[in-house]
């Protein structure tokens, strides 16, 4: 493709984005196909001769888009949203553009700097305490990982290394540093609590540690008690707890632990690495109404929230910031002779390649810049407060049928959680029947829901309750989006329970 063709063949995608922006409520949001539905369509081997842009992008058209689930649908009310915006879309346009894989300053100094500048100004917005900024006392700064995920598993290797080290601190014997560093490692717990996403499991399991989950409270919260209990008894069993994920936002129900208590825990066990997990909720702190929420923050060591999932940034840009970043350099950082240079050798700049796991990384910084210069941060609070708002109609509307559904968490940050009344169409049974009923309603309504394809959300289970999740995050979010998904919940509530309602 020359530059010529590149014009036209850019033209003639950027009028596809935009039409399918354009039509894009009125599509299905689940695509009808088949597993396995897409090889025999296509040949078994790419062309022997390059193809026009043309041809390319009717097969696109008609062999990739129908295949696709619409996640910018104000109809995807699942999960948590991924939010895609125009100027976010220039970003990786440009960050494809210039392809620098920037793991080293020297290797384009404005790939770093930019991402130091970003996520200064991002730590101030979300009013993260000082100590994560880059020019902290602490050492500390941001970097942008592909996911939370991945942070996590970065803080986590992090923690390890930090905590082994501590426990042979002072020795100098390179053999007993062994023998001391491989016994503790076999007894090293990573904490999170029954409702932390997964991923702190996964990625114990990646450094090779043990997990183990606490209870919640009530409300889904990790409280500071059931915390200290919980270390006190691994420790009672010999195991050395080292990591724990808290979180601002779970995924089942956005509910958000008792910061104030767990900082009072981790001081009282200075080893611990607490790490804020903020993947989705973490947008709402650029709001004034939630700034409170990060004030013991300065007593843990990490914090993360994605940008693509609620702040306008498209996949990926998950925002990881921690207080030191020694211990991240000491865990990661493998300076083979083809990586020295002398900016490095300096320490005066920032490489981030011992920050994150691959060598290679991508302008992630200019998607981040552009959505927050052309939004300003008005334009991101107004997008938040938008869809918060889409989720509070929609509660109403649940609330407002109490001979249907029942809240099962308080709904917040556009989220509401809820399911089928056991004893709807007034039938009598007792309260375990009834319990059964529910699930069994809500599990029915909601998949026939889904199967419509009109909308589509997703469903949880907590503590042995099946319920539904309905999520208002997406920048096309609308109230007489969530108004129709609400009918054809109670359509559907009144096929599946065989009632008449009104
Ligand atoms: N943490 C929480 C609270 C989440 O809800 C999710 C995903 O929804 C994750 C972590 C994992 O996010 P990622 O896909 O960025 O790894």
């Amino acid at each position: 493709m020359n530059s010529q063709e590149f014009r036209e063949a850019a033209h003639k995608a950027v009028d596809q984005i935009i039409d399918y922006y354009e039509t894009i409520d009125g599509r299905r949001v689940t695509p009808e196909i088949q597993p396995g539905y897409l090889a025999p369509m296509l040949p078994d081997a790419p062309p022997q001769e390059g193809e026009a842009w043309d041809v390319i992008q009717k097969d696109l058209t008609d062999k990739i888009i129908p295949g696709l689930t619409h996640w910018q649908s104000p109809n995807f009310l699942a999960f948590f949203p991924a939010n895609a915006t125009y100027p976010g879309m220039l970003g990786e346009l440009y960050s494809s553009a210039f392809t620098c894989a920037a793991f080293n300053w020297i290797c384009s100094p404005a790939v770093t700097e930019l991402e130091t500048v970003v996520l200064d100004w991002l730590c101030n917005l979300l009013n993260l305490p000082p100590c994560y900024l880059s020019t902290s006392p602490t050492g500390g700064g941001g970097v942008i990982q592909g996911s939370a995920s991945e942070a996590i598993v970065i803080v986590l290797v992090a923690a390890r290394d930090r905590y082994l080290r501590q426990c042979a601190e002072g020795v100098t014997d390179e053999r007993e540093i062994e023998r001391i560093t491989a016994e503790k490692r076999s007894k090293l717990v990573a904490l999170g609590s029954t409702q932390a996403h997964s991923s702190t499991q996964k990625a114990a399991l990646i450094a090779g540690t043990k997990f183990a989950t606490v209870e919640v409270d009530k409300e889904y919260k990790l409280r500071g008690e059931a915390l200290r209990k919980k270390i006190r008894e691994l420790k009672e069993e010999g195991l050395e707890p080292f990591f724990l994920t808290c979180t601002l936002g779970t995924t089942s129900t956005c509910a958000i632990d008792a910061f104030d208590e767990i900082a009072t825990v981790a001081q009282e066990n200075p080893n611990l690495w607490v790490h804020v997990d903020a993947a989705y909720a973490g947008a709402a702190l650029i709001l004034p109404e939630y700034k409170h929420l990060t004030t013991s923050f300065s007593h843990f060591d990490s914090f993360d929230m994605n940008m693509h999932k609620w702040l306008l940034v498209p996949f990926d840009a998950s925002c990881l910031f921690v207080k030191s970043r020694k211990p991240l350099l000491d865990a990661l950082s493998i300076t083979p002779f083809f990586l020295r240079n002398q900016f490095s050798e300096t320490g005066l700049v920032t490489d981030y390649r011992d920050w994150q796991i691959p060598l290679g990384r991508r302008f992630r910084a200019l998607k981040i810049w552009f959505v927050m210069r052309s939004y300003g941060v008005v334009g991101m609070q107004k997008h938040l407060y938008h869809t918060m708002s889409v989720g509070e109609a929609f509660k109403g509307m649940v609330r407002g049928r109490e001979d249907l559904f029942e809240v099962v968490a308080e709904p917040r940050f556009g989220l509401t959680v809820f399911r089928v009344r056991g004893d709807v169409g007034g039938v009598e049974v007792g309260k375990e029947e009834r319990s059964k009923r529910a699930n069994g309603l809500t599990k029915e309504v909601y998949e026939k829901v889904n199967a419509g394809g009109e909308v589509y959300l997703t469903s949880t289970v907590l503590g042995g309750v099946y319920a539904i999740r309905v999520v208002t995050g997406a920048p096309r979010a609308e109230e007489r989006f969530v108004r129709r998904a609400f009918e054809l919940l109670v359509k559907a509530v009144e096929e599946v329970a065989g009632v008449a309602v009104e």
